[in-house]
């Protein structure tokens, strides 16, 4: 029910989108863009649900902390594997962003659209919803985020027509195939970034004899990471600890054997297309043969893995325009139409 009070704040409020991720939580506000880009990641007190810095260890700060925290410092991810690990640290995050972002006039309640991994269960949802109320939203909106990501890459996803996004984030990977705004079939995997840089880890460990943090493997996937074979192969020097002597130690590493280490979880992630498609009505796979197959997400970043699906699954594949703000900017899109889209959204008042 709207009352004249809702209207009232409506007016002045400022309404923002969230993209509530597992690496990375991105806020827009309505008429003015992406305001916040933070890690998503709080550090407790260890064993604890106490955020640290009086509730400011979020985002930037508490990244700072992962592998690096002494003895009684936790930095969790708490939606690591795209569940909800932890519902008490989780709503601190949302909250803190949601602050952080409304403070300019914190007497208004704003309207709150979050798109969330597909995989969350009613539980987590309900639990998302009231998190964000409690940090002072009038009204909450939940959207998957293969939907936000198609409108964010600009997709037609409101026409009788297939299309097709891949939004391959840190803990999940999302396909989807979307038409009349609806998720018509999709598959969701707990294999992303979060894996490939374990995966790069694992082979310093095996190859090598060296251990190195997650920053430093996250590092060289973005530095000289590949899918498919590169016009110019790279190399760079990495630093850990040796396995034997303990001893710090650095080697060089080329792309050449980090994509052969990447191989697993990007053909993971190629089976999902697979299967998604597997699943898809005749009538859309045969829009799809020419719309082709979008990519989104920081994973779309990972260098000739266009190159790599467009192998195996022989549709067009193309990687989308600024991929790790895609979701964002698709809240955003549905900030703007509201009123049109809201009745195919789920909203806090029929969760609840
Ligand atoms: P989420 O939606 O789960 O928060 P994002 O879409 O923000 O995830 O993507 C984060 C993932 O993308 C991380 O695993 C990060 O390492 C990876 N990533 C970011 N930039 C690049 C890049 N240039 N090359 C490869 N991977 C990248
Ligand atoms: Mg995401």
């Amino acid at each position: 029910m709207v009352t004249v009070l809702d209207r009232l704040f409506g007016i002045f409020s400022t309404d923002m989108g969230i993209d509530l991720g597992t690496c990375n939580t991105l806020v827009c506000v309505k008429g003015e863009g992406i305001v916040l880009s933070e890690p998503s990641v709080v550090a407790v007190r260890k064993g604890t649900n106490q955020v640290l810095l009086n509730g400011q260890a979020v985002g930037h700060a508490a990244k700072q902390m992962l592998g690096k925290t002494p003895g009684a410092i936790d930095a969790i991810r708490p939606l690591k594997d795209g569940v909800i690990a932890d519902f008490e640290i989780t709503e601190q995050m949302i909250k803190y962003f949601i602050r952080k972002v409304g403070n300019r006039n914190r007497w208004m309640r704003p309207r709150v659209v979050i798109a969330h991994p597909s995989g969350i269960t009613a539980v987590e949802k309900r639990a998302v919803i009231q998190s964000a109320e409690r940090a002072g939203a009038r009204r909450v909106i939940l959207v998957p985020e293969p939907i936000a990501a198609a409108l964010g890459v600009g997709l037609p996803i409101e026409e009788p027509l297939g299309s097709m996004i891949c939004d391959i984030g840190g803990g999940t990977a999302e396909v989807a195939v979307l038409s009349l705004v609806g998720v018509v079939s999709s598959t969701s995997v707990r294999i992303a970034g979060d894996e490939m840089d374990e995966a790069i880890m694992k082979h310093m460990k095996e190859t090598y004899n060296l251990l190195v943090g997650v920053q430093t493997s996250e590092r060289i996937k973005i530095n000289i990471g590949s899918a498919y074979p590169l016009e110019r192969e790279m190399s760079m020097e990495v630093k850990g600890r040796d396995l034997v002597t303990a001893m710090p130690r650095k080697v060089v590493v080329t792309s050449e054997e980090i994509r052969e280490a990447l191989r697993g979880p990007i053909s993971l992630i190629i089976r999902a297309i697979r299967e998604t498609l597997e699943k898809t009505p005749p009538e859309l796979s045969a829009d799809l043969v020419d719309e082709g197959l979008v990519l989104a997400g920081g994973g779309a970043l990972i260098r000739g893995i266009d190159k790599a699906i467009h192998k195996d699954i022989e549709i067009p594949v193309r990687i989308a325009e600024d991929p790790l703000t895609a979701v964002a900017r698709g809240c955003g899109v549905i900030l703007d139409n509201l009123d049109q889209l809201k009745d195919v959204l789920e909203s806090g008042e029929e969760l609840l």
